[in-house]
C-alpha cells in the first residue's frame, strides 16, 4: 500500500516536473519550426537561389521583430545579411557584433542514413545538415533578439548581425564586412556563435562553456621536386621522387617549437586542474616550462596540435611513365600554423628542412590571415560566465583556440576582436558530425542557448 502511494506521488511529481519544464519554455515548438524552415534550405556552395531564400526568410524574421535595418550584400555568388538594431538609449558605447555563418557543407542524400536536408528530430537530438555549424548558433541570435525586442528591451548600444554566406569555402562575406563593409558593421568586438558553446554530462552536470579568443593560420605548400628524367634502364642518384620523399621524410620527423598563448594556457590550465592522474601530472610540466620539448612532445601526442605550429603532407603526384626517370614528383604540405608565427617563417623552414633539390612554395589563395590572438577582456568574461550561469550555476568559460579558421579570423586581422560565444551545448563524448555524415545538435541545448544569448546581451549592451 505504501509503495503504490509513492509511486503515485513519484509520478505526480514526475508530471508537475515536466509540467513545469514546459512552462518555462512555452515557444518551444515555434523555436523548433523556424529552426527546421531554416535548416531544410540547402545554403551550399554555389546554390545562390538558396542563400537567396535564406536571406529572404531571415530579413522577415527581423522585419517582423522590429528591426527593420537589414542590407542584404549580393557578392561572390552568395550573399551576407546585415542587420542592424539600433540602441534605443545610447550610451556613446560602439556596437557589439552577432555573427553566424548561413552556409553549410555539402551533404550528399546517398550518403546520408536520411536526406540531409529533411530536418528531423530523433532520441533529444535535432538533425540535418548545419543543424550543429552553424544554423543552430544562427536561429538562437535570431530568436534571441526578436525575444528581447518582444519584451521592450532598450538597448544602450546598436546591436549588429553579421550572417555570412561563404565562412566553409572563401571567407569572402567576412574580409569584405571587415573592409569595404566596414561602416555597416564596425564594432567594438565581435560574438561568433560559431566557435563557442558547451559540453554537458549526461547527469546534466556542465563540464565547460568555450570561449574562443584564437585561431591557427591555415597554410598549403606545394613540395616540388623537378629532374631531367631519362630511361629508367640506367638509373642515377639524382632522381625527383627520391629527392621529394626524402624532404618528406624530414618532414615527417620535425617537430616545431613549442609554444603557449593565454588561449592554449587557460585550456590546460583548466585540464590540470580537473585531471588528478598522470596527465595531470604532465599538463602541469608543461605549464612549468612551455619551452621543455621533452615534455611538449609528449602533450602534443595526446592533444595534436595545441602546442605548436604542425604541417603535414596531405596530397602526393609523381613521375609520367612506368619505363622513365620521373621528371617531376610533387606534394602538398598542410600546414595549421600557431599565432605569433609568420606563413613565411613556416615556408622557410620547411625549404630548410627539404634541401636544394626541392622548392617549397605557399599555395596562393590558401591561406586564412595572420592573426594575434584577441585579449582576454574581464568583462566579456565574467557576463559569459553569469549568462551561463542562469543555466548552469559555476560552469567554467575556458578561453580557448581553435586549429581550424572561422570568420572571426578575418574581423581579428582587421582590427576587431571576436569572441566564440555561445549558450548552445551538447553532450560530454557525443559525435555532432559537423561536416560529416548525420550532423545533429542536441534539443535542449539548442533551446537553451536561446535565454542565454538574450541574459548576455543584456549584461553587454543593456
Ligand atoms: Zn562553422
Amino acid at each position: 500500500m505504501r509503495k503504490s502511494v509513492s509511486a503515485m506521488a513519484a509520478a505526480l511529481l514526475a508530471c508537475v516536473a515536466s509540467q513545469a519544464i514546459a512552462a518555462e519554455r512555452p515557444n518551444r515548438q515555434a523555436e523548433r519550426d523556424l529552426f527546421a524552415k531554416i535548416v531544410e534550405i540547402p545554403t551550399v556552395e554555389g546554390r545562390t537561389a538558396e542563400f537567396k531564400k535564406l536571406t529572404a526568410l531571415l530579413t522577415a524574421e527581423f522585419r517582423k521583430a522590429g528591426i527593420t535595418n537589414v542590407v542584404v550584400k549580393d557578392h561572390d555568388g552568395t550573399q551576407t545579411l546585415i542587420a542592424r538594431w539600433s540602441a534605443a538609449k545610447p550610451s556613446g558605447k560602439k556596437p557589439i557584433l552577432l555573427m553566424a555563418h548561413m552556409d553549410v557543407v555539402e551533404a550528399k542524400d546517398s550518403d546520408w542514413k536520411n536526406p540531409p536536408f529533411k530536418f528531423r528530430e530523433e532520441g533529444g537530438w535535432y538533425l540535418g545538415r548545419g543543424a550543429n555549424d552553424n544554423k543552430a548558433g544562427l536561429t538562437g541570435i535570431l530568436i534571441a533578439l526578436q525575444y528581447l525586442k518582444a519584451e521592450g528591451f532598450q538597448p544602450t548600444r546598436d546591436l549588429i548581425v553579421l550572417f555570412t554566406g561563404d565562412e566553409e569555402t572563401t571567407g569572402n562575406g567576412a574580409r569584405r564586412a571587415a573592409t569595404e563593409w566596414r561602416s555597416l558593421i564596425d564594432a567594438e568586438y565581435g560574438l561568433n556563435s560559431d566557435a563557442g558553446g558547451g559540453s554537458v554530462y549526461k547527469d546534466g552536470r556542465p563540464e565547460l562553456f568555450a570561449m574562443q579568443i584564437a585561431e591557427k593560420t591555415y597554410a598549403d605548400f606545394k613540395l616540388t621536386a623537378t629532374n631531367r628524367g631519362g630511361h629508367s634502364s640506367a638509373p642515377r642518384q639524382d632522381n625527383a621522387i627520391y629527392a621529394l620523399s626524402n624532404a618528406l621524410s624530414a618532414l615527417e620527423a620535425h617537430r616545431f617549437p613549442p609554444m603557449i598563448n593565454d588561449a592554449t594556457r587557460a585550456g590546460f590550465s583548466l585540464l590540470a586542474e580537473k585531471d588528478g592522474g598522470q596527465y595531470g601530472e604532465l599538463i602541469k610540466r608543461y605549464l612549468a616550462d612551455p619551452t621543455d620539448r621533452e615534455t611538449a612532445d609528449l602533450v602534443e601526442a595526446n592533444d595534436p596540435g595545441s602546442t605548436r605550429t604542425r604541417c603535414v603532407a596531405t596530397m602526393l603526384s609523381g613521375g609520367h611513365a612506368p619505363n622513365a626517370l620521373p621528371q617531376k614528383a610533387e606534394a602538398n604540405v598542410n600546414c595549421r600554423i600557431f599565432p605569433g608565427v609568420k606563413v613565411e617563417e613556416v615556408r622557410q623552414q620547411l625549404q630548410a628542412l627539404a634541401g636544394p633539390d626541392v622548392a617549397v612554395a605557399a599555395v596562393e589563395g590558401s591561406q586564412t590571415p595572420e592573426t594575434a590572438p584577441t585579449p582576454i577582456r574581464q568583462d566579456v568574461l565574467d557576463a559569459y560566465k553569469a549568462a551561463v550561469a542562469t543555466r548552469f550555476k559555476g560552469a567554467p568559460v575556458v578561453p580557448y583556440q581553435s586549429a581550424g579558421a572561422t570568420d572571426g579570423a578575418f574581423l581579428r586581422a582587421n582590427g576587431i576582436p571576436v569572441y566564440g560565444f555561445g549558450g548552445l551545448w551538447g553532450i560530454v563524448g557525443e559525435r555532432e558530425g559537423a561536416h560529416g555524415l548525420d550532423e545533429r545538435v542536441y534539443a535542449d541545448g539548442f533551446h537553451d542557448q536561446i535565454p542565454i544569448w538574450m541574459d548576455m546581451l543584456k549584461r553587454v549592451a543593456g
